[in-house]
């Protein structure tokens, strides 16, 4: 089953409330919940009732299948827009506490604020982001201009197989923390102040692991090579660094990925240059197709070609632009620079030499007006052409 273009743009976790390590129940339950309380049926007077109730059915139409939600995943994973979503189903579903990795992250980065890297609640035991991770990535110059999809084979931090993340023995559950409550954090009520501080009972995750993970040690990440598909975008320049968000290394005890960059070199075209968005083509033409003006095919990077019109008294190095034809970006699209380069032949055959010859009787020499002007003295002798 493909991927739906709305897929990219619609978060479906967030339409039916729920984290994206929900359990099958827990979306079935949710999307219940919200079907009956915008069921058009029972609002007839809510004219938004329905699109509510739509946009719910369609959202539990992908996340109440296993297939599909695992494609919804994936999707969301690769997409270039919003946040991480790492990790993904754990197919088994079954817990009835789901602690993953990311949703944890997720809990941690709304009470601490966004955008901290591994600041705030930093003692040993707490939640750390994964590492940045780079990559070098060498490709063609057709690749380059029109982006690709390709696998990535990197050794890093990923989710423990063993305990799926948790850092728990498998068999058992981290308990919620007593001390916090599961938030991670505690009130420290100073009069009229409340001020919240890391957990210290359970280093800010909010649960408390009793028998940690053999395979990791209770870490919940553990070293592997793995396979990551990165989306190159159109138009990508050499030595440019694509950042993939939420790539990287895994979190150490719940806490959100790193991100991988990916620097890009860009091997050389045999024809085509690059100037910005805009490819670049030198075009032999004959002294004839210069002066007497014509149309010429133009290769462009497609493989197909373009006719383009050169004026009579075309010059040597002139710049002819082909609109469109240039790198493909979803906002814009780049033009083809075509330089004309007029080739003056290195051996003329008889019909040629003659044709050629006759060309020179009919023609004045354009210097001949520059010396009549005197400035300049003809002295010792020149040869005809
Ligand atoms: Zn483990
Ligand atoms: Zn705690």
């Amino acid at each position: 089953m493909a991927a739906q273009r709305e897929w990219y743009e619609k978060d479906y976790y967030k339409v039916l409330g729920v984290p994206d390590t929900a359990t099958a129940k827990e979306i079935t339950k949710a999307y219940r919940t919200l079907a009956r309380g915008s069921h058009p049926d029972t609002h007839p007077d809510d004219p938004k009732a329905e699109e509510r109730f739509k946009e719910v059915s369609s959202a539990y139409d992908v996340l109440g299948d296993d297939e599909k939600r695992k494609e919804y995943d994936e999707v969301r994973r690769l997409g270039p827009v919003g946040g991480f979503s790492p990790g993904g189903p754990n197919g088994a579903g079954g817990h009835s506490f789901n602690v993953g990795a990311d949703g944890l992250g997720d809990l941690l980065g709304q009470m601490f604020g966004r955008g901290r890297r591994g600041s705030g609640a930093s003692s040993a035991s707490g939640p750390q982001r994964g590492a940045d991770v780079e990559a070098r990535l060498t490709l063609d110059f057709v690749d380059a201009a029109n982006g690709l999809t390709t696998a990535l084979y990197l050794t890093t931090d990923v989710q423990c197989g063993t305990c799926s993340g948790s850092g728990a023995k498998p068999g058992t559950s981290p308990k919620v923390c007593s001390r916090c409550g599961g938030r991670g954090v505690v009130d420290d009520n100073q009069g009229f102040f409340s001020l919240s501080s890391p957990c210290t009972a359970c280093g800010g995750r909010g649960v408390i692991v009793e028998q940690s993970c053999p395979t990791c040690y209770g870490s919940g990440v553990e070293k592997k090579q793995r396979e990551v598909q990165a989306r190159i975008p159109a138009g990508v320049a050499d030595g440019q660094r694509i950042r993939l968000k939420g790539r990287g290394a895994a979190g150490r005890n719940g806490g959100p990925p790193g991100d991988l960059f990916v620097e890009c070199h860009v091997t050389p075209h045999e024809l085509f240059g690059r100037d910005g968005d805009n490819l670049t083509l030198r075009v032999p033409v004959t002294f004839a197709e210069a002066a007497l003006g014509g149309v010429i095919d133009v290769p462009t990077l497609d493989g197909t070609t373009v006719a383009l019109r050169l004026k009579p008294g075309t010059q040597s190095g002139s710049r002819h632009r082909v609109r469109g034809k240039g790198i493909a970006k979803p906002k814009a699209t780049g033009d083809l620079i075509v330089t004309v380069d007029v080739q003056v032949p290195t051996h003329l055959n008889d019909a040629q030499r003659a044709a050629v010859e006759a060309f020179a009787a009919a023609t004045t020499s354009p210097r001949e007006r520059m010396y009549a002007s005197g400035s300049t003295s003809r002295t010792g002798s020149g040869s005809e052409a």
